[in-house]
């Protein structure tokens, strides 16, 4: 499609913005609400509505009493299986229209939706379908006259919530092995770029998922997020998100039930170019991609660029014309845009003055600054060359911005790395296999990429070391996340 077919899609598109409770949209019972932006246009995309503790009581308690009536526990793995997997379907069916409600929401490129993005859920919930009925529990050696069985069971009721980056997709990440495992749900999605969540819960029942399995709470974090953080009858919490919400969320759980919380959270992943790697064409090509894809919105971005000295002078220049050739902001909308606006208002003024930051403490700034040249909420791809301790080196910024820290040695390289309170992802490019086992030993991330970046597929466990989070998303690990063994001991003799 073009981008005036899309452009004409956009027009005609009609946007969902309420809640989904107990299998059917329904207002807030406030009847609240809050505006939701195009942040290419800042044109107002619709009203979506604002629930707050009360409507998460409702969704909560929909969510239980569909848990305690076993309507979806209590069916055959094989019958959740063809839920899961027509739900899959469903949203292929929908991929133009999903594609550009997300696009609208938050300003990902068009393409990006239908090349990364929806593939990445569709693969989610047809892997976790396929899990469900080959997670098995185990009988163990015991003493004579005994049998002893260790079951897995669902948890029960569990609370998601999740950011704007990638709003379909990490919301995937979750609600595809939570509902495998045979829980229910209850999602409170980033008040930024709701849109496309609130689809799929319908399309959830659509594919004949009993109401009250899913239920979604659109809202603010603060209101709706955390009510349903201090929620005594949410068992478990998922969250993808900052480390600083993270951090309230393990309080409040200890202030509620003490509910258990997997947190994925904030990255400041580094990037190590060894003197010696094979292909330094290839491996800028990644640096590039590995910050500006997303517009450096993502979790893992290697927003860390580790450079040897000797190669330093070639990288530098290599990733400039690299970033101009591959990076140039446009309408989302249209299929060549690669660099979209970042997602919202806010979250421009935060990135623009996080360069400015850089520059006022020091760092040289070789690429990009604060210079927009679009309407709507664009930064340009930015390169620093600075040092570790610099703040643009040790926060998370969350957009199009790299610093680039030249190193002498592999020990000062894996210390540089390793100086942080993240620990997302790493890479190394080295062609010393001995070297690349060293580095992958010694660095402190959850993901270590060695010769590429970004790369993996769905038995990948995803997540970080350190305040980066204590869980992981993807691989059967997460699907057995969200359940508990039970040990069921027999006296049989
Ligand atoms: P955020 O923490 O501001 O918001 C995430 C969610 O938390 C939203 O739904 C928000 O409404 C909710 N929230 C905010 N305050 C809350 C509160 N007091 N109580 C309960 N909920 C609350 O994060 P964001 O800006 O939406 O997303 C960006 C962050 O997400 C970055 O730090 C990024 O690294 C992280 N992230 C991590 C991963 C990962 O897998 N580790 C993936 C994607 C994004």
């Amino acid at each position: 499609m073009t981008h005036e077919d899309w452009l004409r899609k956009a027009q005609a598109l009609k946007i969902e913005g309420r809640l989904f409770i107990e299998g059917r949209y329904v207002d807030a019972q406030d009847g609240g609400s809050f505006d939701c932006t195009n942040p290419s246009t800042g044109a107002v995309l619709a009203r979506i509505a604002q629930g707050e503790a009360k409507d998460v009581d409702a969704a909560v308690a929909s969510a239980l009493a569909a848990w305690n009536d076993r309507r979806w526990r209590g069916q055959a793995p094989r019958e959740r299986m063809q839920v899961m997997n027509r739900w899959a379907d469903l949203v292929e069916q929908h991929a133009e229209e999903l594609a550009l409600l997300e696009t609208l929401d938050m300003g990902k490129p068009i393409s990006d939706m239908l090349n990364i993005d929806l593939p990445e859920v569709l693969r989610t919930i047809r892997y976790f379908a396929e899990c469900i009925d080959k997670v098995e529990g185990a009988v163990t050696h015991t003493a004579p006259g005994a049998l002893h069985m260790i079951l897995h069971e669902p948890l029960g009721v569990v609370g998601a919530i999740t950011p704007w980056n990638y709003p379909m997709l990490m919301a995937v990440w979750k609600l595809a092995p939570i509902l495998a495992a045979g829980n229910c749900v209850v999602l409170k999605p980033a008040e930024q770029a709701p849109l496309t969540c609130t689809r799929l819960a319908a399309l959830f029942v659509e594919a004949g998922g009993p109401a009250g399995v899913f239920n979604l709470v659109n809202g603010l974090g603060p209101e709706a997020g955390r009510a349903l953080a201090l929620h005594p009858d949410v068992i478990k919490l998922s969250f993808t998100g900052s480390t600083r919400v993270g951090k309230l969320l393990m309080g409040y759980a200890g202030q509620s039930n003490m509910k258990r919380v997997a947190l994925e959270t904030g990255g400041k992943s580094p990037q190590i170019f060894m003197p010696d790697l094979y292909d330094l064409d290839a491996a800028v090509d990644r640096a590039v991609g590995g910050i500006f894809d997303n517009a450096g919105q993502v979790c893992n971005a290697g927003s860390r660029l580790l450079v040897h000295r000797d190669l330093q002078e070639a990288f530098t220049a290599k990733f400039i014309a690299r970033t101009q050739a591959l990076y140039q902001p446009g309408d989302p909308l249209d299929p060549a845009t690669t660099l979209g606006p970042l997602a919202s208002q806010p979250h421009q003024r935060k990135v623009l003055a996080d360069i400015a930051r850089g520059q006022a403490e020091g760092a040289q700034m070789v690429m990009g600054g604060t210079n927009v040249a679009l309407p709507g909420t664009y930064v340009p791809p930015t390169l620093f060359v600075g040092h570790n301790r610099m703040a643009i080196a040790q926060e998370e910024i969350f957009g199009p911005v790299a610093t680039l820290i030249p190193f002498d040695t592999e020990a000062e390289a894996i210390g540089l790395a390793n100086d942080s309170v993240y620990g997302l992802a790493a890479a190394v490019w080295t062609r010393d296999l001995h070297q690349a086992h060293r580095m992958v030993g010694a660095l402190e991330a959850g993901v270590v990429w060695v010769n590429c970046f970004g790369d993996g597929d769905m038995t990948q466990p995803f997540g970080g070391y350190k305040q980066s989070g204590n869980s992981r998303d993807k691989h059967v690990d997460s699907l057995l996340s969200y359940m508990q063994t039970k040990s069921a001991w027999f006296q049989v003799g």
